[in-house]
């Protein structure tokens, strides 16, 4: 079985739950306490794919970048994105701002990786009823070249749609070209 390993990055506005995404997908657990990140943490997490080329499995080596808090006050750095075949974009659904924000994450993810693969995750749903939930997930939808792989409730608190947006964003990461 072969191992390859590739970067993800969480780009996302200040408390969405980007890291917290991260411990519910790497560690299964969640924090209520607030932990504001320090520079850039980069988190492991190895999957078992299908591989695309052949008939076997491939295992994945999913880094996955996290940027410090206070990206509220700098802009996101190149460097920071570069190499990244893959980003998780999260917005908070109780915080509309975050949500406007979206598109421009995504704008700025792909001119830096034109073919690199965004998934939107619509974070802390367990805040608000379903209906403005279903509501949401109708208004943000990115179809921007195909680059975009969806947007999808989640919650880190619960778990729910965790496990399915980072496996998801993870198989297009390592589709050939
Ligand atoms: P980051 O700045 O984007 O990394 O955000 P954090 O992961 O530090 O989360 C910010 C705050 O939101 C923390 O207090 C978390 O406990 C809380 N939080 C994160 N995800 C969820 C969620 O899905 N539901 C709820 N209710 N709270 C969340």
């Amino acid at each position: 079985m072969s191992t390859i390993s590739k970067k993800m990055c969480m780009i996302g506005d200040f408390g969405v739950g980007k890291t917290s995404l991260i411990c519910r997908f790497v560690d299964r657990s969640f924090s209520d306490q607030y932990l504001s990140t320090v520079g850039v943490k980069i988190s492991r997490k190895m999957l078992e794919l299908s591989n695309p080329n052949q008939q076997d499995q491939l295992n994945l080596q999913v880094l996955i970048w996290d940027i410090e808090g206070s990206t509220k006050f700098k802009a996101i750095a190149p460097s920071y994105l570069q190499g990244s075949k893959g980003a998780l974009i999260v917005a908070d659904v109780t915080r509309p701002e975050t949500l406007s924000n979206l598109s421009q994450h995504i704008k700025l993810f792909l001119s830096v990786n034109p073919k690199g693969y965004a998934i939107v995750a619509l974070n802390k749903a367990d805040l608000v009823e379903p209906e403005k939930l279903a509501k949401l997930l109708e208004i943000y939808q990115f179809p921007e070249q195909n680059r975009v792989l969806g947007v999808q409730a989640t919650s880190a608190k619960l778990g729910d749609g965790v496990d399915q947006i980072f496996h998801k964003l993870a198989h297009s990461m390592v589709q050939p070209e």
